[in-house]
């Protein structure tokens, strides 16, 4: 039977989804007009508010487009027999599963990415290019597509084989090697996602020596911090926005400094960004996250091996015979209203963690240097500073600039 309750169901949670989005984007958009609050005055000249303004209503506008472009394809697909389709073409390919999993994935990848190219092509060289945002080249950007397609079919690739021949293998405990598989690459790219895939996509430099690195290296000290790695990336070859992150742990750890950061704060500035970064080390961030997302992934493989048997989630998205890389589509769709709410709640903790690392800065270095890089962060990236409440919640993993403001300032 084509049209079961399931299919029902599963088109009622995408539309709900999308009609969720839409609201709060929509009550976000609503406040892109509102006066700067009085805490934030100064950050923008009166030309310049007016320049974000009309940064945020293009990128409001062009998510209404692109969201609404992807539910009607993914709608389209599931009432037109898309994924029968798809699922028919490899079966008469290949009898072996895997072949059939990775053919079925392959093409709807393949197709989905094709049809994503000319969108992120017009959000880099139309909107970013006009708000002078974009330093991509047109070759750059089709070599960083090719190239990440490539490592999501290698990885993404054996990372299916691998846990469709498990399911052969050991039936319903499959979940069980999946989750140690997964787990130990998440542990890997963890560690190693610096020096393995970064360098495929941009050049890092160690930090120079000079005064922002005796700076630095005093700083570490104070807080007895052992700190080895500062690299500098090259970002700016894509984009004039500024960034720092902290990556690994044990004598991996490394904090890289985008070199469009460097450039737009002084010293005192990058010092108090990088104290917020070892904020988030010091007060186990990185551990809790890591952790947080294997025992996530662990329990959401449960269910799925709970549900993977039942037929009729496969039969659910419109193909004729049940398999693992079906209920895989139907379970991913069926389940997503619950990996909605973990992510709430993990974006919840990110906003705490935040006035964390933000209080550690605080107290081992200062305030005021971290609230004027906030600030001037803020301005080079046009960023929203009347965020809707219900977006924030809904969207932000980092507290709004005027409350890290507040509570730097307390
Ligand atoms: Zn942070």
């Amino acid at each position: 039977m084509f049209m079961s309750i399931l299919f029902y169901v599963i088109l009622g949670i995408i539309i709900l989804q999308f009609l969720i989005d839409a609201i709060v984007d929509y009550l976000n958009a609503k406040k892109f007009k509102e006066a700067i609050p009085q805490e934030l005055d100064g950050i923008f000249n009166k030309e310049e508010y007016i320049k974000s303004q009309r940064y945020k209503t293009a990128n409001y506008r062009f998510g209404i487009f692109s969201g609404s472009f992807s539910v009607l394809l993914t709608l389209s697909f599931l009432l037109f027999g898309g994924f029968a389709w798809v699922d028919n073409l490899a079966r008469s390919i290949t009898n072996n599963p895997i072949l059939i999993a990775t053919i079925f994935f392959g093409i709807i990848m393949i197709g989905n990415s094709i049809l994503n190219v000319p969108l992120s092509y017009y959000s880099t060289f139309v909107i970013e290019e006009k708000f002078g945002f974009n330093k991509t080249t047109k070759k750059l950007f089709f070599i960083d597509l090719i190239k990440s397609w490539f490592l999501t079919a290698i990885i993404g690739g054996a990372l299916l084989a691998l846990v469709i021949w498990f399911y052969n293998w050991a039936g319903t405990n499959f979940w069980v090697y999946a989750w140690a598989v997964i787990a130990t690459i998440s542990i890997f790219m963890n560690m190693f996602y610096s020096k393995l895939i970064v360098p495929l996509f941009n050049k890092q430099t160690p930090l120079e020596n000079g005064s922002l690195k005796t700076k630095i290296e005093a700083y570490a000290k104070k807080v007895g911090f052992e700190l080895q790695n500062i690299f500098i990336i090259d970002g700016s070859k894509r984009s004039t926005k500024a960034n720092a992150y902290f990556s690994g742990f044990g004598k991996q750890k490394r904090i890289t400094l985008y070199d469009t950061l460097v450039k737009d704060l002084d010293e005192e500035e990058i010092i108090a960004v990088l104290a917020h970064e070892v904020g988030h080390y010091k007060r186990k961030h990185i551990l809790f996250n890591l952790t947080a997302s294997i025992l996530l992934t662990g329990l959401t493989l449960y269910i799925l091996s709970i549900f993977i048997n039942t037929p009729s989630i496969s039969l659910a998205i419109g193909v004729t015979v049940p398999s693992f890389h079906a209920a895989l589509i139907g379970f991913g769709i069926l389940y997503s209203p619950i990996s909605e709410i973990t992510s709430l709640i993990m974006n919840y903790l990110s906003r705490k963690f935040e006035y964390q690392a933000d209080d550690y800065a605080k107290k081992t270095y200062a305030s005021s240097p971290l609230i004027t890089s906030l600030k001037k962060l803020s301005k080079t990236s046009l960023s929203n500073l009347t965020p809707h409440p219900a977006y924030v919640f809904m969207n932000y993993s980092h507290p709004t600039l005027i409350d890290r403001i507040n509570n730097l300032k307390k």
